[in-house]
């Protein structure tokens, strides 16, 4: 008995703390199941400069608040890495890893997205050898040396701007000669004279001394001819993938394995909601989670309480 719950949400992301806040002021009984730190994204992101009220601030320290907001009305943070989710009756099972299993009347998967990976060769076993994904982790182990950022969107802008504080060199390799990321942190990444970006290529390989990171083969993108790029710290950040593998067996995901709601966050299989970047959406920001968090714990309150 002791591990139902009126609401159990799936990762302590800001999607997830949000709904918190919603459930647990509402006097739901309420938990965050998370398999890391609270703050999801946050947490890797050096500074977030457009959360409404708060021009500027690091990432972690957005968490940090964020966390102690969430918890403030009495909900619980549970650690597991959540393999599956059986929708039963009135409780839904949420099963773990590690054999635990919660019960809950509602489910809000705000489980957020994976960083995506090259899957060329030298990758994996150069993780932690020089290939990093997050730069606000890592970054401050370059101090004076050349490191390559692997992607032309927000996350790749923003945290070459970051690494150029410690780094000797910055290169930015993108596969077309058109960044995604905003027009004002390409502007950033041109005023830096430590950034230098290698448009229309590849990464093909990476390289290593048998210790660690040396280099990079990139090949164009248009002739494929290679180069070598000497560098000690690779970072890519070439898009993110939804973690969702536990919901495999609900009809609740697209092709891409993000999950399908309608406008109040619930997904067709009643009682479960989606929450956050874990969602088919076309704005993924901490601002867009966070509303979704607070939409999907107050649709659940009013259906457990038949509002
Ligand atoms: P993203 O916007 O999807 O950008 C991925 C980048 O990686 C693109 O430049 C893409 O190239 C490149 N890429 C993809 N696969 C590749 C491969 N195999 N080899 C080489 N390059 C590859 O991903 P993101 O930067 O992680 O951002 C995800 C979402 O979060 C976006 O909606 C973004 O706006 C948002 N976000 C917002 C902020 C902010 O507002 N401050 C910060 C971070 C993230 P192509 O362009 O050629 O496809």
């Amino acid at each position: 008995m002791e591990r139902q719950y009126d609401i159990i949400i799936i990762g302590a992301g800001p999607a997830g703390m949000s709904a918190s806040i919603y459930a647990s002021r509402a006097g739901l009984k309420t938990a965050m199941l998370e398999m890391g730190a609270p703050g999801g994204k946050l947490i890797k992101t050096y500074e977030i400069a457009n959360w409404p009220g708060i021009k500027e601030t690091a990432g972690a320290q957005l968490a940090s608040d964020m966390f102690e907001h969430a918890t403030a009305f009495g909900s619980e943070y549970l650690y597991g890495n959540v393999v599956q989710i059986q929708d039963g009756t009135e409780y839904k099972k949420i099963l773990c890893e590690d054999g635990t299993c919660y019960e809950a009347r509602a489910v809000i998967v705000a489980s957020g997205t994976k960083e995506r990976m090259l899957q060329i060769p030298g990758e994996v076993e150069n993780i932690g050898r020089g290939v990093s994904y997050c730069a606000v982790c890592d970054g401050a182990f370059f101090k004076g040396k050349d490191v390559v950022v692997i992607g032309g969107g927000n996350s790749a802008l923003e945290e070459a701007l970051y690494l150029s504080q410690f780094a000797g060199s910055v290169h930015i390799v993108i596969r077309r000669d058109v960044f995604r990321g905003d027009a004002i942190i390409q502007q950033r990444i041109k005023d830096n004279p430590k950034i230098h970006v290698i448009k229309k290529h590849i990464p093909v390989r990476i390289l290593d001394d048998g210790m660690r990171v040396s280099g990079i083969v990139l090949a164009h993108s248009d002739t494929l001819e290679e180069m070598t790029l000497e560098c000690m710290g690779i970072f890519p950040y070439i898009g993110q993938d939804p973690a969702t593998s536990f919901l495999q067996g609900l009809d609740v995901l697209n092709a891409q394995g993000y999950l399908l709601v309608d406008e109040n966050c619930e997904t067709t299989c009643k009682g479960i909601y989606g929450a956050g970047d874990v969602i088919h959406k076309q704005l993924r920001q901490v601002v867009t989670a966070t509303s979704d968090g607070a939409i999907a714990a107050q649709h659940a309150f009013h259906q457990l309480k038949g509002i």
